[in-house]
C-alpha cells in the first residue's frame, strides 16, 4: 500500500517539521485530536486567507461574520440538530468501545477485545454543554456541530445592517465540534474541526439550478488556487434516497487523498428549510422584503460547505514529493507556504557575512514572513527548506559585500540566480501575485 505509506510519511513530517501535532501529547494523547504547530498555523492561515479573499472579498454579492460557537440549545432544536443528530451504535459489554454497526466487519462481537456488544442504541453527535455555575441549575447547550447556525441566526441583522439585496451570501470560517464515533485518517475526521461555509440567499423563484452550477464552478476555481488539480476531484451526486428530504440537489465533493476518495467539500441546495424552522421556532420574522416588486418572501439558500483541515491535508498530500532521493519537496503554492524565503549568511563564523545578511532578513521581514537560518551547510539548509515548501533560499556570501547582490535559489528548480537587494522583495512579491 503506497498510497497509505505516503500518508504515514506525511504524518511524520508534519511533526517532525512543526506542521500537526497529536493532541495532548505529553498526557499519553487524546484520540482523534490534533494541534497545528508553527508552520501549520501559518499554512492553516494561509488557506483562510485565501479562502476568505476569493469568496467573500473578492465577490460584490458576498460578505462574512464570525458567529460564536456557544449558540442558544433552541438554535439546534430549530435546525433538528438535537433530535436527528445521532448514530446508531453498539457498545462493547466488556471494553465499553463504540461501533457504528454497519462498518462492522463481524457485527456480532467487538473487534478489540472480542467482548459481546449491547442492543443498538442511539448516541448524540453533539458536545454537551452547561452554561451557569451550579451544573443541575445551568442551561444545557451544546458546541455547534456547524457554523452555519450563526449565519441563519444573523440573516437578518446583516440584512438590516448593510446594503446586501437578494441574491446574496453570508461566509464564515470557524470551529465545529462532533462527537465523532468513525475517526481516523489523520486530521481528515476529527472531534474539533475547523469549517468555511456559505449560505448563498436566492428568491423562492430563482434559477436555482443555474445559481447552484454556477456556485459549482466557482468552487472549482478555488481548487485551482490552492494547487489541487481536478482530476483529482469527484462529484458525487446524492441521490434522492440519500438526501435530506428538503434538499433538491447536493452534491459532495469528493478528493482522492492518499487513504481513498472521500468527501473534501460540499454543496447543496437547502430550499427554505433552515430559515422556515429558524423563523417557526423564534417566532421572528425573517421574511425578505423586496423593494422593486414589492413582494415578501422567505429566501431559499444554497450551502457551499468546506472542510478547512481537510483542505489542508488534501493540499499537504498533493505537495509532498519525495521522488527525488535526494530530498523530500513540499512543492506548496508561494501563497500557501508558511515562509516566502530562508535566508542565510554562506558561513555562520564570518561576523560581516552574518550581519548583512541579518540586514537582509530584517529588511524582507517588514513584507514577509521570512526565516533565518545558519544551521549547517548551505546544502542541508536547502533540503531543510525544499521540505517546508519555502519557494527562495537567499544567500549572502562574500560577493555580497562587495556589490550588494545575492544568489536566490528557486525551490522547484533549484537554479540559483544572483540579483540585487534592491530587487529582492519585487522578485518575492510577484511570486505571489
Ligand atoms: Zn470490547
Amino acid at each position: 500500500m503506497a498510497e497509505q505509506n505516503k500518508l504515514e510519511k506525511i504524518v511524520a513530517l508534519c511533526k517532525r517539521r512543526g506542521f500537526v501535532f497529536p493532541g495532548s501529547e505529553i498526557y499519553g494523547g487524546l484520540a482523534s485530536t490534533y494541534d497545528y504547530g508553527p508552520l501549520g498555523v501559518e499554512l492553516k492561515n494561509n488557506i483562510k486567507r485565501a479562502w476568505w479573499k476569493y469568496f467573500i472579498q473578492d465577490r460584490t454579492d458576498m460578505t462574512g461574520i464570525d458567529g460564536g460557537i456557544i449558540l442558544s440549545p433552541k438554535l439546534w432544536e430549530a435546525s433538528g440538530h438535537v433530535a436527528n443528530f445521532k448514530d446508531p451504535l453498539v457498545e462493547c459489554k466488556k471494553c465499553h468501545h463504540r461501533f457504528r454497526p454497519d462498518k462492522l466487519a463481524d457485527p456480532s462481537k467487538c473487534p478489540d477485545c472480542g467482548g459481546e456488544f449491547t442492543e443498538v442504541k442511539m448516541f448524540s453527535g453533539l458536545f454537551k454543554t452547561t452554561i451557569g455555575a451550579i451544573e443541575e441549575e445551568g442551561l444545557t447547550t451544546y458546541l455547534r456541530p456547524e457554523t452555519a447556525g450563526a449565519i441563519f441566526a444573523n440573516y437578518k441583522n446583516v440584512l438590516d445592517s448593510t446594503n446586501f439585496k437578494i441574491p446574496f451570501g453570508i461566509g464564515q470560517i470557524g470551529k465545529a465540534f462532533r462527537n465523532e464515533v468513525t475517526t481516523g485518517n489523520f486530521i481528515f475526521r476529527t472531534l474539533e474541526f475547523e469549517q468555511a461555509e456559505i449560505e448563498y440567499f436566492i428568491a423562492p423563484d430563482a434559477d436555482w439550478d443555474s445559481i447552484f452550477e454556477q456556485w459549482v464552478e466557482y468552487i472549482y476555481g478555488f481548487a485551482e488556487l490552492i494547487g489541487l488539480p481536478k482530476k483529482q476531484f469527484f462529484n458525487h451526486e446524492i441521490p434522492d434516497a440519500e438526501r435530506a428530504f428538503y434538499s433538491k440537489r447536493t452534491i459532495d465533493i469528493e478528493y482522492q487523498f492518499p487513504f481513498g476518495q472521500e468527501e473534501l467539500w460540499a454543496i447543496a441546495y437547502r430550499t427554505d428549510y433552515d430559515l422556515s424552522h429558524h423563523q417557526a421556532a423564534s417566532g421572528t420574522n425573517l421574511e425578505y422584503f423586496d423593494d422593486v416588486t414589492g413582494k415578501r418572501f422567505l429566501p431559499h439558500v444554497i450551502e457551499p460547505t468546506f472542510g478547512v483541515d481537510r483542505t489542508l491535508l488534501a493540499i499537504i498530500s498533493q505537495a509532498y514529493d519525495d521522488s527525488d532521493s535526494e530530498r523530500t519537496v513540499l512543492r506548496l503554492s508561494p501563497n500557501l507556504a508558511p515562509y516566502k524565503a530562508a535566508v542565510f549568511p554562506l558561513l555562520k563564523n564570518k561576523p560581516e557575512l552574518v550581519a548583512k545578511a541579518r540586514g537582509v532578513y530584517q529588511d524582507l521581514k517588514k513584507h514577509f514572513n521570512i526565516v533565518w537560518d545558519e544551521r549547517g551547510n548551505i546544502g542541508k539548509r536547502y533540503f531543510s527548506q525544499d521540505e517546508i515548501g519555502t519557494p527562495y533560499c537567499i544567500t549572502v556570501d562574500f560577493e555580497t559585500l562587495e556589490n550588494d547582490t545575492v544568489t536566490i535559489r528557486d525551490r522547484d528548480t533549484m537554479k540559483q540566480e544572483r540579483i540585487a537587494i534592491s530587487e529582492l522583495q519585487a522578485y518575492i512579491q510577484k511570486s505571489l501575485e
